[in-house]
């Protein structure tokens, strides 16, 4: 999910919206001036309105915090976050690697669910703390709010805790599996199987409500269980294409007959020999038969089509000293997870201070598709 809307940065972490948050965030607005007109038709259409957009951004606040929380406990057990994008259907903290253990994965799904339910008490608290009492109508426009804002984020958390990966409460089952067997992959397909049944009862409860009751709450549930269904299915196929990946090697998947080209090579020679001849977008560079460098398109591109003919792929390649390199025996998912650090498409891999070959994204997407042809056989 892509941020298309920056907010700003908080902890380090940017915060954005999708596109399909300003239609939600106007149907929340619309409902909460509907729910403000039926429990208090004595307030004045602008007082419903300003409280229906307070109360809606508030809303939005509350949710920011839940993912926040997410985030702030995954950063502080070492993960990176990248961003946090609000979306229709709630937030999505975008966090780079998986957790290692199941404490970790433990404390940064549950702590999203706790935040939402202490927020909720919090506001219903001062609520009740201003003379509202529970089962009467909220005397002020502040004490309506509060008493909305409260029941929805206890609501929230309470659907969050729901135990169907990849809702929280699925992650939170995912880590108690993981914790009491110590097999990571099969707690994530038992959570993802809870996650599929729990959908399907969404989707059949919903559909029941509406064909049975005419009730259009029905649909809503019903919709929510299918985004359910595919968000389930999806991390269970990841899960099973991961299983495969994570005990690869380097060397498994790496491109040993790599292409080489001459340092003093001019870059139209390298376009029109090499790389539309080969298709090749990597070269390896020599220098009297030592290893220098690496060239790809990429560089290629940076130059002047017209200094192309007088430049050298020495002049313009990534030296050795200047690339981050891996061994045949490093875990493939190391080797991915450096090339997204350091935003590389390839990595040399070096054995005894030797090039044993390339290793680039592209080998890795070619692997996990065939993977995925063989599961689907
Ligand atoms: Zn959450």
């Amino acid at each position: 999910m892509k941020a298309q809307v920056k907010l700003g940065r908080i902890a380090g972490i940017s915060i954005g919206l999708h596109y399909s948050w300003f239609i939600i965030a106007l149907l929340i607005a619309l409902s909460l001036v509907q729910h403000f007109r039926e429990v208090t038709p004595q307030w004045s259409s602008t007082v419903i309105w300003i409280a229906a957009l307070v109360t809606s951004l508030l809303f939005f606040a509350a949710l920011l915090l839940h993912e926040l929380a997410h985030s702030l406990v995954a950063k502080t057990r070492g993960l990176r976050v990248r961003s946090i994008t609000l979306f229709a259907l709630g937030g999505v903290s975008q966090i780079e690697t998986e957790a290692s253990d199941a404490k970790s994965e433990f404390w940064i799904a549950i702590v999203g669910p706790l935040t939402s339910l202490v927020i909720g008490l919090v506001l219903l608290g001062s609520a009740w703390v201003n003379g509202w009492k529970t089962g009467t109508e909220p005397a002020t426009p502040v004490i309506s709010v509060l008493v909305w804002l409260g029941y929805i984020n206890i609501t929230l958390a309470g659907f969050n805790m729901i135990p169907g990966y990849p809702l929280d409460g699925g992650r939170v089952l995912r880590a108690v599996i993981w914790w009491i067997t110590g097999n990571a992959d099969r707690s994530t397909r038992v959570a993802a199987q809870v996650g599929q049944v729990v959908a399907f009862l969404f989707i059949l409860s919903g559909l029941f409500r509406f064909f049975v009751g005419a009730n259009f709450g029905g649909l809503w549930l019903a919709f929510i269980g299918w985004f359910l269904l595919d968000a389930s299915r999806a991390s269970y196929a990841q899960v099973e294409l991961m299983a495969g990946f994570r005990n690869r090697r380097v060397a498994d998947i790496m491109d040993a007959d790599y292409a080489t080209v001459e340092g003093h090579l001019s870059l139209q020679d390298l376009v029109d020999e090499y790389v539309l001849r080969t298709g090749s977008r990597c070269f390896v560079v020599m220098q009297n038969d030592r290893i220098t460098g690496l060239i790809t398109t990429h560089e290629v591109k940076k130059v002047d089509r017209e200094r192309w003919s007088q430049t050298s792929v020495q002049s313009v390649m990534r030296p050795l000293s200047q690339l981050r390199t891996v061994a045949p025996e490093t875990p493939a998912i190391q080797a991915l997870e450096l090339m997204g650090r350091e935003d590389m498409n390839q990595l040399p891999v070096i054995s005894n201070g030797r090039l044993q070959g390339v290793i680039t994204r592209g080998h890795v997407l070619r692997f996990l598709s065939a993977q995925t042809e063989l599961q689907h056989n």
